[in-house]
């Protein structure tokens, strides 16, 4: 579901072909190609997300991951659900072509969606924070509301086809219709071009938008930010923004699904006669009791203290990894108190002390001296 985006980007229905998508691709990329549109910013943030969901879309194989939602998982229920354009332009036209109509006058359109990454920080990501993130986009032109026409008034209806957009044309037994060619099936023409556009109705302008994400956004997570993309044709609403989630590694904590996962080193007397130790969290560090006999590999679980979820609404738990250390150097004196433990305690594993065939004290002396 959350993946429909990229086909927006794209402006083709699901289940295009993979020549459909090809096609939609090579005219959105001759559209909003660089050198077409020298320093036009939002020009260029468009080429760069129809080159993104080529990339992925052009490729049957990452397009079938990315349809199972192998990409990403959106929370934002809103995503799928507008009517957009995933039967944009494209569509338009092959019926158009198909059954010979015009558009039949200007039609709102909306938007191009705005698709752009954000890395954040282990802890931004757990707490949630405020971003800004600058978008190059399309504003509507206020010198023309968007017209093209210079003032918004250097507009007349097309005389060819007396503003309806389609011209009828016979041909044998049929009469068919063909888009004009005089208006581009718009039915009015522009007399004089809107200079602060050149005609295009929009204006390419930088903003800063400013947004909470919210506390325990993951990696591969998109959030979607309504109305916040490019400003829609001929009265259409604008795209949307989508912000794709990423969050950087942290060198203590490690999230295993909503747990929080923090490991703790203790030696192995701590784990003998037990201890009291301080445990990191994103909060304030506490103090743990290790109990006397405490296992290697031992687990202690605090409920609801580890990572929000925000699309279950739920809290995961804090989960402290007890790992034990073995010491690996041990001096003299440190090892003769072993060795005499051993003894004492008479464990059968370790009286291979004295004997010759590399029992585990003889193999411990040689990895200690
Ligand atoms: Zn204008
Ligand atoms: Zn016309």
């Amino acid at each position: 579901m959350a993946s429909k985006d990229y086909y927006s980007i794209l402006g083709v229905s699901r289940n295009a072909s993979q020549d459909d998508l090809k096609k939609a691709y090579r005219k959105l990329a001759m559209k909003y190609h660089p050198d077409r549109n020298p320093g036009d910013k939002a020009a260029e943030t468009q080429f760069k997300a129809i080159n993104e969901a080529y990339e992925i879309l052009g490729d049957p194989q990452k397009r079938s991951l990315y349809d199972s939602g192998g990409f990403t998982e959106g929370f934002d229920p809103g995503f799928a659900g507008r009517t957009g354009s995933p039967f944009g332009d494209l569509f338009a036209d092959v019926f158009s072509e198909f059954f010979g109509g015009g558009k039949g006058g200007a039609h709102p359109q909306q938007g191009e969606h705005i698709l752009r990454q954000v890395e954040l920080s282990f802890e931004e990501a757990a707490l949630g924070r405020e971003i800004s993130i600058k978008v190059a986009r399309w504003e509507s032109c206020a010198a023309c509301t968007g017209t093209g026409a210079k003032n918004g008034k250097a507009v007349k209806v097309c005389a060819t086809c007396r503003g309806t957009g389609y011209i009828r044309i016979q041909q044998g037994f049929f009469a068919v219709q063909r888009a004009c060619t005089t208006c581009g099936g718009e039915g009015r023409v522009v007399t004089e071009v809107c200079p602060a556009c050149s005609g295009r109705g929009r204006v390419s302008v930088e903003r800063t938008i400013t947004r909470s994400i919210p506390a325990g956004v993951q990696s591969g997570l998109r959030v979607r930010i309504g109305g916040e993309g490019h400003a829609g044709i001929n009265g259409g609403p604008p795209g949307d923004l989508y912000l794709d989630i990423s969050v950087k590694p942290h060198p203590v904590f490690t999230r295993e699904g909503d747990d929080l996962v923090v490991e703790k080193k203790i030696s192995f007397l701590q784990a003998i006669f037990g201890d009291e130790i301080e445990v990191p969290t994103l909060g304030s560090p506490f103090t743990l009791k290790i109990e006397p006999g405490t296992q290697p590999g031992t687990t202690r679980r605090f409920r609801g203290k580890g990572l929000a979820n925000p699309q279950s609404r739920q809290t995961g738990d804090l989960v402290v990894k007890i790992r034990v250390e073995i010491p690996t150097k041990l001096t003299r004196e440190q090892r003769e108190i072993l060795e005499k433990y051993a003894q004492v305690s008479g464990d059968p594993s370790l009286h291979g002390t004295q004997s010759q065939d590399g029992g585990l004290f003889s193999k411990m002396k040689s990895i200690f001296e």
